[in-house]
């Protein structure tokens, strides 16, 4: 079985990437067996969609990359990889807008959403699923791990990989499905109905700590009510993103006093802190020595690098593949395929 999953460097890792995503990631590094393999990636060539700013792109690659190291990925089994290091990726994206039709592109509810947040709609916006698409298609992925809000990404996958192999009459991509975290859609400090986004601005951070942890846990909105009314927990986002922590138990015993009053929301974000400190604590010193000290980057450095060589070579046989399938032999031929 083959894991692919990626990130995107626009901003700092916060918590819907964490339960939707990089959890189940390192969790699934630890436990590929002999005949697994997993690909884990930082979309930089996404990221220009909304970031635009090369010191922060830096910046955020490298953010990206000690996160996953520093809360365990086990870069030893998995790849960690830029996805940039393989730039076949744009050529099978180009291959693959050939045959995806607008109307696909335009049902995209991320990009309806983006744009109406306010994003501005250049092409690559647009054409993202394309990418995406190319980015699991290239390494023969049989699982995507994500959260809800790219499940329809990876059916549009799908689509455009039945298109392609019935146009050309071949096999030569493979369809991939989608894996949901037990957490697909984690909301934002905003309110309960609105995924939380580095786009959207309403986000805590994995690693904050101190005044900033403090502050955007203060920052999670609530109603003016005391404490001792009695409150629905599932209509506050308070509760929701305590409730990422809790075990089960714990989860309705916090239930049942909410809905029986005499709990505010000063506790519930005091209790946001306690846990988040208690769960990243260690992490968050590890991320410190990759990000802040030469030798961690040099780490990183070597990670992203070994990555992203083994990622390439995956990806050149399956764009070569593509090319012999279109009639592009001497593309193929490039990449080192086997003439058709
Ligand atoms: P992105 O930062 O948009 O590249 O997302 C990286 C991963 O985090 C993807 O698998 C997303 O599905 C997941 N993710 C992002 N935001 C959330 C959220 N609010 N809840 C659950 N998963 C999320």
């Amino acid at each position: 079985m083959r894991f692919l999953s990626g990130i995107q460097p626009s901003g700092t890792p916060h918590l819907g990437n964490y339960f939707g995503a990089i959890l189940q990631h390192v969790e699934t590094s630890r436990s590929l067996g002999p005949d697994d393999s997993a690909f884990f990636f930082i979309a930089d060539y996404h990221a220009l969609t909304t970031t635009q700013d090369p010191e922060k792109l830096r910046a955020l690659v490298t953010d990206v990359a000690a996160t996953y190291v520093a809360l365990g990925l086990d870069v030893d089994k998995a790849l960690l990889f830029r996805q940039s290091d393989v730039p076949e990726v744009c050529e099978l994206a180009w291959l693959l807008s050939t045959v995806t039709g607008m109307g696909l592109l335009e049902r995209a509810t991320s990009y309806k959403d983006k744009v109406s947040k306010g994003l501005a709609s250049s092409v690559g916006l647009f054409t993202y699923p394309i990418l995406m698409a190319a980015d699991i298609v290239a390494y023969d992925s049989d699982v995507v791990p994500v959260g809800q809000d790219q499940q329809q990404h990876v059916e549009m996958t799908h689509d455009m990989v039945v298109h392609f192999n019935a146009t050309y009459h071949a096999e030569a991509l493979k369809r991939p499905e989608w894996k949901l975290s037990p957490t697909p859609r984690v909301c934002g400090t905003d309110s309960v109905s609105s995924k939380m986004s580095k786009s959207y601005n309403n986000t805590i951070s994995i690693f904050a700590d101190g005044k900033d942890l403090k502050k955007q846990v203060n920052a999670i909105v609530t109603d003016s009510r005391p404490p001792e009314v009695a409150k629905d927990p599932l209509s506050l986002a308070v509760f929701q993103l305590l409730a990422l922590f809790l075990s089960v138990d714990e989860r309705a015993d916090w239930e049942q006093r909410l809905r029986q009053g005499g709990v505010g929301y000063g506790d519930l974000k005091k209790e946001i802190m306690t846990r988040m400190d208690a769960r990243f604590g260690e992490a968050r010193a590890r991320r410190q020595h990759l990000v802040t000290t030469a030798q961690g980057q040099e780490e990183l450095e070597i990670v992203l690098q070994r990555g992203g060589r083994a990622a390439r070579r995956v990806a050149a046989t399956t764009l070569a593949r593509c090319y012999r399938a279109v009639g592009m032999d001497n593309a193929a031929r490039r990449l080192g395929g086997a003439p058709a």
